[in-house]
């Protein structure tokens, strides 16, 4: 088992963060090799789609002798089929010809047309105090389960080109889920006493530094609320950013607000994101991994499952078990929602199952904890339960791990099978004109 003092701690102090954005990727060592038609590519793309990346990133997990394949390079940098032909060629033709002003416009006609708000998050979703305050910074979807999205964790390390919260990262969601008030949050959970999690993300909750963090946490435990019983944090910071536990000038101090949680009964759910085996594969994950777990907190991993970049069962149930061995819990496969690029990172949903079905096949029950393939949908979280033959004619069979409505969790229904379909709006309902659902 790896230990601390097999990583000489020398090497990795010296390790900073270095951020690349579209203002200066150009000066990354290894795109500047690449040639001008490549790197105005990532510029095209990347002026219409959220593009950051950083030294970690591209030292240590990208493997640059695999380009333009490497998943971990088509994970961060913007790539060119992200964009329908007519959309590249419209953006490629505003940055040749067009000042500022008229690119953004650009950028955003495009962006509009990617539906940019999934499962109804603006309409729907947003709470309101008894008093009629709305909290912009909230959603609360799920009955046990409270969404909070602090003004300050808008931006990640660095950015996945899937990314469905991509219009947070552009500008142009007029109601940003943003607030930086805690009050409001306590305010919410004492008048929602059916709430038991509180669930923070972003952008990336790590993000934040420790003294920003804990103005949050600390409020929320010192506010004793009877009905909490876990805190959740959504970051993919060991994926991107490793050091925020081992030797960023907060770590230690970060460490310490999560043995906070954990000394007050309060569990500390650490939802990672990690996309690929790569990921997980550098010490430092492993130590970072080392060192939250020593907090008392628990990590849970989840991903969805992208084209190009994870799609094959091998790398799943090779994942599921170096997590298991790290100590970790496998929770969640994804469905690439039915937003932005879509169309690039999305597989049919008969082949999303394939792979979580062959994948779990090759794992122990300590692995086979994680659900999926499921669908982050408007009426709730759709699970591809199987799929099924009656009288000769094959169906998917679906079922809700998540409802807006929580009758309808574990409630199977049918759907006609279809190799291509990739989200629930492109499914026909199985044996009637509408699924259970849906409004009469
Ligand atoms: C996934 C999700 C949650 C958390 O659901 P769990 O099944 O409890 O992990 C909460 N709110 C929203 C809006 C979600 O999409
Ligand atoms: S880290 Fe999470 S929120 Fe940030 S870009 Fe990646 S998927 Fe999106």
């Amino acid at each position: 088992m790896l230990t601390e003092k097999k990583i000489t701690n020398d090497k990795i102090a010296q390790y900073k963060i270095q951020t690349y954005t579209l203002d200066n990727f150009r000066k990354i060592p290894q795109i500047e090799s690449m040639g001008e038609e490549k790197q105005f590519e990532i510029e095209v793309v990347g002026n219409v789609f959220p593009f950051k990346t950083n030294n970690y990133v591209i030292e240590q997990l990208i493997d640059w002798n695999n380009i333009p394949h490497d998943p971990l390079f088509i994970l961060n940098f913007p790539q060119k089929n992200m964009l329908s032909p007519t959309n590249y060629q419209k953006m490629k033709f505003a940055l040749d010809h067009y000042d500022k002003k008229e690119i953004v416009a650009t950028a955003n006609e495009i962006r509009m047309q990617l539906n940019p708000h999934p499962a109804g998050q603006l309409e729907f979703n947003i709470p309101k105090l008894q008093n009629g305050t709305k909290l912009l910074g909230m959603q609360h979807k799920y009955k046990e389960t409270c969404l909070f999205f602090p003004s300050q964790s808008q931006t990640c390390h660095a950015y996945c080109t899937f990314c469905f919260r991509w219009p947070q990262f552009v500008g142009i969601d007029e109601l940003k889920f943003a607030t930086n008030e805690s009050n409001q949050l306590i305010q919410y959970l004492q008048e929602h006493d059916e709430i038991t999690d509180i669930l923070f993300t972003g952008g990336d909750p790590m993000i934040m530094n420790s003294r920003i963090l804990s103005a949050y946490i600390d409020t929320i435990l010192d506010a004793d609320l009877p009905n909490l019983k876990s805190i959740r944090i959504g970051s993919k910071s060991l994926s991107y950013w490793p050091y925020k536990f081992i030797t960023d000038r907060d770590s230690e101090d970060v460490l310490e607000l999560f043995r906070r949680v954990t000394n007050n009964d309060i569990n500390l759910a650490f939802m990672a994101h990690f996309n690929h085996l790569t990921e997980l594969s550098p010490p430092y994950v492993k130590l970072a991994i080392k060192k939250i777990h020593d907090t008392g907190a628990q990590i849970r991993t989840q991903s969805p499952v992208l084209s190009k970049i994870n799609d094959n069962s091998e790398i799943w149930s090779k994942m599921w078990n170096l997590q298991v061995q790290l100590g970790c819990i496998p929770y969640y496969m994804f469905v690439v929602r039915d937003t932005g690029a879509q169309q690039y990172f999305g597989i049919p949903l008969v082949k999303a199952y394939d792979i979580f079905v062959n994948a779990y096949k090759q794992v122990s029950g300590l692995a086979r904890t994680v659900r999926g393939p499921s669908m982050s949908a408007t009426p709730g979280k759709i699970l591809i339960d199987g799929i099924v033959s009656i009288n000769k004619k094959k169906f998917l069979s679906l079922r809700f791990l998540q409802g807006r409505n929580p009758d309808w969790v574990q409630k199977p229904f049918y759907a006609e099978y279809d190799e291509k379909a990739m989200w629930i709006s492109d499914l026909k309902p199985a044996f009637s004109n509408k699924f259970f659902f849906e409004e009469k």
